[in-house]
């Protein structure tokens, strides 16, 4: 893909595209493994509940899982079950060595931690990146899984060759999944990275002035059109991960989505965008693949 240029012929960052290359080439690794005689990588989910969103994000998963050849197991467990019980099921797939990445979609019901399920999947199969140690070995440069939309967004970076080094990136949003570790991976010593790193959430103060020097802007707040044509600077790199559904007469559901960014308004400002949807969001379930190919391979632990 063409080098990152500063102009202001916008260009659309298709996350749509770079996740079928991804997962393209998860394909070929997984027909290159069961080659050798290996045993094709294996993913767990487990589903608490009958929560609408959380069983659509599984089902996706699930069916990203046998679009890669991936082999896949979904537990879906009673909203009632006890925390020791969901604790339990927890452990038996840590101990099962057939399963490579375990992850447990969240929101859990109130009754249950969620830090306390997290935490207690094997650092080895947290595929979704979130229990301490992989976030901590992140943080250390060290071999982990990455969560999968800020690895995702890393990987549109570098594979529209956008060159970070030098720039000032700016995250809006400090979220443990997105913000947090996104800050975190722009400011490494790598390529995409290198950035000088400004993390900004809902106490900052004079919050338009700092968006208006990024030369990268990453915004994962979760609030509608937020970002517009006054808040950015000219030629600035833009990925919006944010998903918000709102009512449309356009589509047959009745209902849309957009992003944290108001699209039209900046789209002549900018150098660079991802579209909602078609941007980050088709990256995530990738990266989350891409996580669970290395675990299966054994990469990281
Ligand atoms: P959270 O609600 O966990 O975090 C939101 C963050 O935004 C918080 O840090 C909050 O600050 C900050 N924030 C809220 N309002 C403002 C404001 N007015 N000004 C500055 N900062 C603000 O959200 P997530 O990180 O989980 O998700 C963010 C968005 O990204 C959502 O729309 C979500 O749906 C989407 N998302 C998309 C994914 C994808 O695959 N594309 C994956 C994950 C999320 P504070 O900490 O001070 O409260």
């Amino acid at each position: 893909m063409e080098e990152y240029q500063e102009c202001n012929i916008m260009i659309l960052l298709d996350g749509k595209k770079v996740a079928l290359d991804v997962r393209n080439e998860i394909s070929d690794q997984v027909s290159l493994l069961l080659k050798n005689g290996h045993k094709r990588p294996h993913l767990a989910a487990i589903l608490v509940g009958n929560d609408g969103a959380s069983q659509t994000y599984v089902n996706a998963k699930v069916k990203a899982c046998k679009e890669v050849n991936f082999q896949s197991t979904l537990l879906r467990l009673d909203e009632n079950i006890t925390e020791s019980d969901l604790l339990a099921e927890v452990e038996r797939i840590n101990d099962d060595s057939a399963i490579d990445g375990l992850i447990v979609q969240l929101p859990l019901p109130d009754h249950i931690d969620e830090k306390k399920v997290t935490q207690s999947i094997s650092p080895s199969k947290d595929v979704d990146g979130f229990h301490p140690v992989n976030i901590g070995k992140m943080v250390l440069n060290l071999p982990s899984y990455v969560p999968a939309t800020p690895a995702g967004i890393i990987e549109i970076l570098r594979r529209y060759n956008i060159n970070c080094s030098g720039k000032h990136c700016v995250v809006i949003g400090r979220s443990h999944i997105v913000g947090s570790p996104m800050s975190i991976l722009m400011a490494k010593n790598s390529n995409p990275g290198n950035c000088t790193v400004t993390l900004v959430h809902s106490k900052t103060k004079r919050l338009h002035e700092i968006t208006k020097m990024a030369d990268i802007l990453i915004v994962a707040i979760g609030k509608k059109n937020f970002v517009n044509e006054d808040m950015i600077k000219d030629g600035v790199c833009i990925i919006d991960v944010g998903i918000n559904r709102v009512k449309s007469d356009k589509t047959k559901s009745g209902w849309k989505l957009i992003g944290d960014v108001d699209f039209d308004a900046v789209k002549n400002k900018c150098s660079y965008i991802t579209p909602v949807p078609g941007g980050v969001g088709p990256m995530t379930i990738a990266m989350l693949l891409n996580n669970t190919l290395n675990s299966a391979k054994k990469e990281i632990y």
